[in-house]
């Protein structure tokens, strides 16, 4: 019999066990061994079935919680470990020791992959979130994550039998799930609405899950008063069409920030001073704020953007414009035309802040960078390209003045780092700082082999269980005990199978491979994972060509495809694996975090220099797969670096791997485990990430909200004049008669002082609402200055400005003067897109 529906009932628990919900539900646990280790102690079995404590007391007969109520060394750990956890959520902790920071950062994303027992997420952006959200708590900072709850998550993976992906939506029950149903005073759900053509009303009720200290607010759409189509609307994890990606945006963006208003007037959380949105999909928020600004009366709209923009953070993870967020015009038209979702907000507006070059589409990233004052990729090199990618939107300026800077993404320790490693460096503390002294290579070596020996078993549950979803009989699948080996230096590959991610490199020359796997005295064993997006069919080809490699008997004991990668298979690859393998084409990769995971564990990365492994790599860490940029034909590109790669894998790496002492271990090979562990291991922290965060963004942009605010919100209208003076002189600035004055031309050398001076007719501006600055710097073939260098240049009577310049270079230098608005509000010189040049 099949159920129409499912349902899912609450444990009762008895008096003395009443907190235990509590603790269950807090995701704390997810970070915390002596929170697990509490529930695993109440069954052992049920707990490492369902890794879940809320499923571990949902399943427990009745009469085991009477006895565990009556059970004095259970409730002495439990209250143990209730106080320690209360002391986790209110004890001041770094971020109470900074000083004037904000009073609470909301953060928005649209998938928050926390823990497999919370599936909300579809990989690297959403654990990334998860990963802010936990780094945020332990540092104290007062964060509200905001994002979907999906009925369905993203998909559950399986193969067919000739290696063909098959997507299965699993739907969830929220009430099984470790989150919470907000409801009002009236113990009605707490609900928010935003208007959808038609006249109708989209609702979301409001679910919070604890993330330690950090609310995570999910809305959902399964709900009463919503038309059938509507309650649809978080069904799934990018899923739909460009009508289902824009209700879903509306929700989050618009809706987001109902539900924050709410959250924080029902429990008296502070309001946020800052938001940051993960990628562009909930950018709508910057309008519901400017709309909540104009309804309070007083402000035009643009005054009101500058409080928003200035509480805006918008951090971009997308390294091509096909990536883009992108909508038809009509569509955003439909949805904002009649007024009713945004009053008061023209919807040429709306639709101004998202054109692009296609007249047709309306472009959420440009609609994030017009809406927000900072903004910053997530490596160094992804920085740069994306400064590159937006340059048209301040085109008048260099690429390297483009105000977008980068962060690196870092992951989060306490989720990632295997127990008894950080057991053996640090005790369990929450960052380990590792120690070569008092732990012997000895001791190193046999936890990585311990490691190693824990991801081969479960290499063998997947692939057993793999072959019979695919229908084998069990009988056939005796070979699966003995599919790879503990002492075998391990590969993992394990990601999304985007084609830039190049899933199939390593096959480019089989035979070559089938060596390495094969090789007698130094083998390679490869797990590889990933899943592809539904609709990419080229995805799914991929993933049958490394399963029909795989299932050969020649090599299936060395190289295993395991399906359904999530956040649980995740672990025991970035523990158990050697080397982590990454094979973009550069530069697509914006960051890449599994690597980073990885390198917490001891493993050492393979990859070529992108993302995070541009900035961070060094001999001592891995290797460098060189890359041949610059060569256009994709299939010689891929000829050239998969030989490397096999050459790399043949000549470097598994001959130090295999290179043992008299005490068995392999000392160059630990000796950049250890180098790994100590040097670059704190730099991968996302605590590390959080703390620039809110130094280099989330401080300065609560500082300029204040003055934005301030009296009334007199900057906000200074500075929305000031845009409209700027808006209507600046083409007439000019400047000239420039002049460079040089005392002795014949004995210029570096260091030299000059003088340089030009005439500026402001067209009405003020001295004061300029900067007008020299620049100096090499020229080449062409005239464009490089390594430029800028001087402030002064007043020195009517029209007349002056500075004095050091000759910063020696070879052939150029020089220009140019003007730049100027408003305390202004976060950088390039903000408004204007220049003027001599
Ligand atoms: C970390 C992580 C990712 C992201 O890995 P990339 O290196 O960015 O591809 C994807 N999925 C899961 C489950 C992860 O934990």
């Amino acid at each position: 019999m099949r159920a129409v529906r499912r349902f899912t009932v609450r444990a009762s628990l008895p008096e003395p066990l009443s907190g235990l919900r509590a603790l269950a539900t807090n995701l704390r646990w997810t970070w915390h061994p002596p929170t697990r280790d509490l529930f695993a102690s109440i069954d052992a079995g049920l707990f490492n079935r369902f890794k879940d404590p809320l499923r571990l007391i949902t399943a427990l007969p009745p009469e085991r919680l009477e006895e565990l109520a009556d059970d004095e060394d259970f409730l002495a750990r439990f209250r143990a470990a209730t106080d320690d956890l209360q002391r986790y959520l209110t004890e001041p902790r770094w971020y109470q020791r900074q000083g004037r920071l904000p009073a609470a950062v909301a953060y928005f994303s649209m998938e928050f992959g926390v823990t497999e027992a919370l599936p909300n997420y579809s990989g690297g952006l959403g654990v990334l979130a998860a990963d802010h959200l936990k780094a945020a708590s332990d540092l104290g900072a007062p964060m509200i994550g905001v994002g979907l709850l999906y009925r369905a998550g993203y998909f559950r993976q399986a193969l067919s039998l000739d290696g063909w992906q098959v997507e299965h939506y699993p739907v969830i029950d929220p009430i099984g799930l470790p989150l919470e149903l907000l409801t009002d005073e009236s113990g009605e759900p707490l609900r928010v609405s935003v208007a959808v053509p038609g006249g109708r009303d989209l609702h979301a009720q409001i679910w919070r899950a604890w993330v330690g200290r950090i609310p995570l607010l999910l809305m959902d759409s399964d709900t009463e008063g919503n038309d059938e189509d509507l309650r649809g609307v978080t069904d799934r994890l990018y899923g739909g069409d460009a009508n289902h990606r824009i209700r879903q945006q509306i929700l989050a963006g618009v809706g987001g920030v109902r539900a924050v208003r709410r959250y924080c007037a029902l429990t008296g959380h502070p309001e946020p001073e800052v938001f940051h949105t993960n990628e562009g999909h909930a950018g709508f928020l910057g309008l519901e704020r400017a709309r909540e600004i104009v309804t309070a009366g007083g402000l035009e709209f643009d005054e009101a953007l500058v409080p928003v923009r200035a509480g805006t953070v918008y951090t971009t993870h997308t390294p091509v414009p096909a990536g883009l967020d992108r909508f038809p015009v009509d569509l955003v038209q439909h949805y904002f035309g009649d007024g009713r979702l945004l009053p008061g907000i023209d919807v040429r507006t709306v639709l101004a802040l998202g054109a692009e070059d296609n007249p047709g589409m309306f472009n959420m990233a440009h609609m994030g960078l017009r809406l927000s004052q900072r903004a910053n990729g997530v490596s160094a090199l992804h920085g740069r390209v994306s400064r590159t990618m937006f340059h048209r939107l301040w085109s008048d300026f260099d690429i390297d003045e483009v105000p977008i800077s980068a962060v690196t993404n870092g992951v989060h320790g306490p989720t990632w780092v295997a127990r008894e490693l950080s057991a053996l460096l640090d005790g369990d503390g929450d960052e380990h700082a590792g120690s070569r002294e008092t732990v012997s290579d000895a001791q190193l070596w046999a936890l990585r082999r311990d490691l190693r020996e824990k991801l081969v078993s479960e290499v063998r549950r997947r692939v057993r269980d793999a072959w019979l979803q695919r229908g084998a009989a069990g009988l056939e699948l005796g070979w699966t005990d003995s599919v790879f080996d503990p002492d075998v230096l391990t590969v993992g590959f394990a990601r999304r199978v985007p084609t830039y991610k190049r899933l199939t490199l390593m096959l480019r020359d089989p035979e070559r491979l089938r060596a390495l796997l094969l090789d007698e005295r130094r083998p390679i064993q490869i797990v590889v994972a990933g899943k592809s997006h539904p609709a990419d069919e080229g995805g799914k080809a991929l993933i049958q060509q490394i399963v029909r490699f795989v299932d050969d008997p020649a090599v299936r004991h060395r190289i295993v495809y395991l399906p359904d990668y999530d956040m649980a298979m995740a672990r025991y690859l970035y523990r158990g694996c050697d080397v982590w393998l990454n094979n973009p084409t550069r530069p697509l990769e914006a960051c890449g975090t599994s690597g980073m995971k990885s390198a917490l564990n001891g493993g050492l990365n393979l990859s070529i220099r992108d993302g995070w492994w541009d900035e961070h790599y060094h001999p001592d860490f891995g290797w460098a797969i060189p890359t041949a940029d610059g060569v256009a034909d994709p299939l010689r590109r891929d000829d050239l670096e998969s030989k490397a790669l096999y050459d790399l894998l043949e000549m470097q790496i598994a001959p130090l791997f295999y290179d043992r002492g008299p005490d068995g271990t392999p000392a160059g090979w630990l000796s950049r485990v250890w180098e790994t562990l100590e040097r670059l291991g704190p730099k991968l922290q996302a605590s590390r990430m959080v703390r620039e965060y809110v130094e280099h963004y989330y401080r300065p942009a609560a500082e300029t909200v204040a003055a934005a605010a301030a009296d009334g919100y007199a900057g906000a209208r200074s500075l929305a004049g000031y845009r409209t003076r700027i808006d209507t002189a600046w083409r007439r600035v000019i400047i000239h008669d420039t002049d460079l004055r040089v005392e002795a031309p014949d004995e210029l050398v570096v260091g030299t002082d000059v003088r340089v001076s030009a005439r500026v007719d402001l067209a009405g501006l003020e001295p004061s609402d300029v900067d007008v600055q020299a620049v100096v710097g090499r020229v080449g073939d062409s005239d464009d200055l490089l390594d430029p260098v800028t001087v402030p240049m002064q007043p020195a009577g009517i029209g007349l400005f002056e500075a004095t310049l050091r000759l910063p270079h020696a070879g052939s230098l150029g020089y220009t003067v140019r003007v730049l608005p100027r408003h305390p509000l202004l976060a950088s010189p390039a903000e408004l897109g204007r220049v003027v040049f001599a």
